[in-house]
């Protein structure tokens, strides 16, 4: 062992290479990946903070890839960000979503929104509202029971985006600001854009309520997202503590391990199957 820093001593970054070939293959099997049909959404519950009652559920998309088996969105949907076929798979993704939640309300589980991830690039297409539009119609899902989750990553472009996002309001379709306190977080975008959801980004959760810092930011997000009348979320609930902490500042619906981990779509119509007969 001792040898291998004489025989290599350049220090080459192996893993600045890795990461660059990896990049480099995914973007390749991206597209093919999608024809092939190795993405899979998963579904994780979104809870009433008292009752625990289910208020709906996030569509998060995994891809099982033959050769490497799970790689996760961290890895890539920021390549597909990158080189735009963001656009394409959010479309699958949003119809793959839309196609479901209808399917479960029509097997008679509670009619329940299903929130997708959209991201800025994806939001920025100028076809975006009708790509919406197309996988509600496709799926005959009514709009109401679809959520868009954005970042704040769109709000740098504050007019188109606030058309997009009052005409898609008008239409019935509900907006949440995800990752928020995250981002280039401004309050005054957050007043005047139309949203119904603010998820209150993991971070500030995570070290609540031993650190004090975290702790007081966490609840003047709470206080803020109240006072401008939307419902507010905690993402990342992992502990009792936090849940408690949570109920007890006001925070309306939680979702994190604590109550469920994203699941796949046979375990969660398990899940929903058990709901319906209690
Ligand atoms: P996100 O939208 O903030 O989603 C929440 C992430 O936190 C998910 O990671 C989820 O599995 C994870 N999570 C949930 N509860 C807990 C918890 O209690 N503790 C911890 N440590 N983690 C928790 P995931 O599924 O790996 O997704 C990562 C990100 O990838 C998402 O963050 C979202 O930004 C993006 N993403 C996922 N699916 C899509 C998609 O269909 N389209 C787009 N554009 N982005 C997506
Ligand atoms: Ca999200
Ligand atoms: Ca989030
Ligand atoms: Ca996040």
């Amino acid at each position: 062992a001792k040898l291998a820093s004489v025989q290599e001593p350049h220090y080459f970054d192996y893993y600045l290479m890795d990461k660059l070939l990896e990049r480099v293959q995914i973007e390749k099997k991206l597209p093919h990946a999608l024809e092939n049909g190795e993405f899979e959404l998963y579904y994780q519950p979104k809870v009433d903070s008292s009752s625990l009652v289910l208020t709906g559920y996030e569509a998060l998309i995994r891809w099982n890839d033959p050769d490497h088996g799970r790689i996760l969105p961290s890895t890539f949907i920021p390549v597909a960000e990158d080189t735009g076929f963001i656009v394409q798979l959010g479309e699958w993704v949003l119809r793959e979503a839309c196609r479901t939640n209808k399917a479960w309300q029509e097997a008679g589980y509670p009619k329940l929104p299903i929130s997708v991830n959209v991201s800025a690039i994806q939001f920025r297409h100028p076809r975006f509202v009708h790509i919406v539009e197309a996988a509600l119609e496709q799926t005959g899902l009514a709009p109401q029971y679809l959520e868009l989750e954005v970042t704040e990553s769109i709000l740098n472009d504050p007019v188109i985006i606030k058309n997009k996002l009052d005409y898609l309001k008008e239409r019935g379709i509900s907006l949440s600001i995800d990752d928020f306190g995250t981002g280039y977080s401004s309050i005054y975008y957050l007043k005047e854009l139309p949203l119904q959801v603010l998820k209150i980004d993991r971070t500030f959760i995570t070290q609540t309520p031993e650190d004090p810092r975290d702790t007081a930011l966490l609840l003047s997000i709470i206080q803020l997202g109240k006072s401008l009348g939307l419902t507010v979320l905690a993402e990342g609930v992992e502990t009792e503590e936090q849940l408690k902490f949570l109920q007890a500042h006001g925070c309306d619906q939680i979702q994190g391990y604590y109550y469920s981990p994203p699941l796949s779509k046979e375990k969660i119509e398990a899940l929903l199957y058990e709901e319906t007969l209690s």
